[in-house]
């Protein structure tokens, strides 16, 4: 059958089809089978055991897409509303994917602070599916070498299967990003952080933002720590962090931590009509590591943002932060 012209809904039934297929046979969850089609779309073959009734099932359904007509953006977007699809099953709310608004949002914001950069090297050491990173690689013309460390297998699958259809080449490393990681100093580090308790408490009392007073450490600290210690002197961290960070017995420790090692950029506040639950509200923290040549901005880049889907005002504050970024940095 020949391919027909693409668009972002045929993209998704694809996947959702095929998935479903691949779901129901192999009894396994939407999620899991996402990945698998996922790999059997990537490599052009059908790479799990079913019968031939059901391979030629799948077959017409791959058949009817061309996915070289495919912008790289059409793939990550029908790719995520699969996603979705399969996290409304069940998902806690530390593993949900990066709302697409703010990993364009965010991108454009990498591109600001890489700039002076021919290219750039880019760590997120809690890469879930990768829709974060894909969108930040997918609106970048400059060459980025990008690593992804991420503990969660179902999502790492189909973070690889992401970055596969997306023609990414991705470093990406199943483990707890807490403990030793080989990659290099990067220009940057990306994060929507894990927020809550980090239950290995040998791992946490490496660090110095490690729960003092007895107790698991919070993650969401030691994720700073972490990031800054994979940043080269000088390169910038940007994160999704909770609006409530610097509450709490432990927000004095990470104030002087801060104070010590990095450079406050910026912090956004993210609209609360994002979060089900304003107790689950984050904002999108700049640091700037430490280094020869680093100056604090005259002043922090400070925002609430307002709902994305407010174009108007969302066009206001980007002139802003334009203006902004022209004056610190
Ligand atoms: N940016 C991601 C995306 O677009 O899909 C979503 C990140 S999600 C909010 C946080 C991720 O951190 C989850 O996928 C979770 O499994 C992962 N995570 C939590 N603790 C971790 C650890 N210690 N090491 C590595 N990954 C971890």
């Amino acid at each position: 059958m020949a391919a027909t012209i693409l668009d972002m809904e045929k993209l998704f039934q694809l996947f959702d089809n095929s998935t479903t297929i691949i779901m129901n046979e192999l009894h396994i969850s939407y999620l899991e089978a996402l990945a698998e089609t996922g790999a059997n779309i990537f490599e052009g073959e059908i790479l799990q055991d079913l019968d031939s009734f059901t391979e030629r099932r799948l077959q017409k359904e791959y058949e009817g897409v061309d996915l070289s007509q495919a912008s790289n953006e059409m793939i990550r977007k029908a790719f995520q509303l699969a996603i979705l699809k399969g996290m409304k099953e069940a998902i806690q709310p530390n593993h949900e994917m990066t709302p697409d608004a703010v990993s364009i949002f965010i991108s454009y914001l990498v591109e600001k602070l890489m700039s002076k950069k021919e290219q750039f090297s880019l760590l997120d050491p809690a890469y879930g599916t990768g829709n974060l990173v894909t969108a930040i690689l997918n609106n970048t013309n400059k060459a980025v070498k990008a690593y992804g460390v991420e503990v969660d297998e179902i999502l790492m699958k189909l973070a690889f299967a992401g970055a596969n259809l997306q023609r990414h080449e991705i470093e990406l490393f199943r483990q707890d990003a807490l403990q030793p990681i080989f990659v290099e100093a990067v220009d940057i580090v990306v994060a929507d952080v894990p927020v809550g308790f980090y239950p290995n408490d040998v791992v946490a009392n490496e660090y110095e933002l490690a729960n003092k007073s007895g107790g698991h450490s919070l993650a969401h600290y030691l994720y700073i720590e972490k990031s800054l210690k994979h940043l080269k002197d000088g390169g910038f961290f940007v994160a999704m962090i909770p609006n409530f960070m610097f509450e709490g017995e432990e927000a004095a420790n990470l104030n002087a931590f801060i104070k010590k090692n990095v450079v406050i950029i910026g912090l956004l506040q993210l609209p609360l009509s994002m979060f089900k639950n304003n107790k689950h509200a984050k904002s999108i923290f700049i640091l700037q590591k430490k280094g020869e040549d680093v100056r604090e901005p005259k002043q922090a880049l400070l925002a609430e943002l307002p709902s994305f889907s407010k174009k108007e005002a969302m066009r206001g504050i980007i002139k802003n932060i334009d203006n902004w970024f022209k004056e610190n940095l």
